[in-house]
């Protein structure tokens, strides 16, 4: 059995074509532009077995054409590794495509199993440097440096996010960083998403102060001059 926060039918967002995206419940990660952080405590969320999750998306299927399927999302998947474990296996043996949307944040040995099973993992570089990642999201950073060893190791396909973030992740410089952390692996896209503040209220309605109030959305032509640093890969 997993704790499931909710399960969304049909995203176009999270992975290649029109997915279910089901956001697991729980995660060990505190980051301060989090927008879902309703999905932090790991006792909440309701219990479901991999087999009522993979019903529920065989009845999409038609939906997910040749590229979609079903998305792994939270909270942080791999804390629940063991149970998606179970699904992805199901799924598989229907022939859906799956993906996780991971931030890294828990390297245990049934993680990295997960990180071999899936088809795609969705890859959230929060922060490239130690200080930073610790700061912007109170977790270990080593637990994000096993998981990029593991797909350095196994060439999984990777699409790499990063939210940039004033006064952490949006300069240049850091975005070099970033670039040269996933070097390894096989990052087949890259994508940089500027902070955005719309999950500010969910803070609020857990009583939670905003911790980055004041901080202002990157402009348009901030991340395309950070977009532009991510196709010099060669020289980063
Ligand atoms: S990893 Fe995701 S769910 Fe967890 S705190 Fe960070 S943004 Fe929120």
């Amino acid at each position: 059995m997993g704790r499931v926060h909710s399960i969304e039918t049909l995203g176009a967002v999270d992975g290649p074509g029109l997915r279910m995206v089901a956001f697991l419940q729980g995660c060990p990660l505190r980051c301060k532009f989090c927008h879902n952080p309703d999905t932090w405590d790991f006792s909440a969320g309701r219990e479901m077995s991999a087999q009522e999750l993979c019903d529920q998306a065989k009845r999409y299927r038609r939906f997910f054409g040749e590229k979609g399927g079903v998305t792994f999302s939270g909270g942080e998947p791999l804390a629940q590794a063991r149970f998606v474990r179970e699904c992805v296996a199901a799924l598989h043996r229907s022939g859906i495509h799956c993906a996780v949307d991971t931030g890294g944040g828990v390297a245990s040995p049934e993680a990295l199993l997960l990180l071999d099973e899936a088809d795609l993992i969705l890859l959230d570089i929060k922060h490239s440097e130690a200080g930073g990642f610790r700061e912007l999201t109170g977790g270990d950073p080593a637990a994000l440096d096993r998981v990029l060893e593991r797909l350095a190791r196994t060439r999984k396909p990777v699409w790499v996010r990063q939210v940039i973030v004033e006064g952490f992740t949006q300069s240049e410089e850091q975005v070099r960083a970033m670039m040269r952390k996933i070097a390894g692996i096989n990052a087949v896209k890259i994508e940089l998403l500027p902070y955005h503040t719309l999950g500010a209220h969910k803070w609020a309605a857990l009583g939670l102060s905003y911790p980055l109030q004041g901080v202002k959305p990157p402009e348009e032509k901030a991340m395309q001059a950070l977009r532009a640093v991510t196709r010099q890969r060669v020289r980063c």
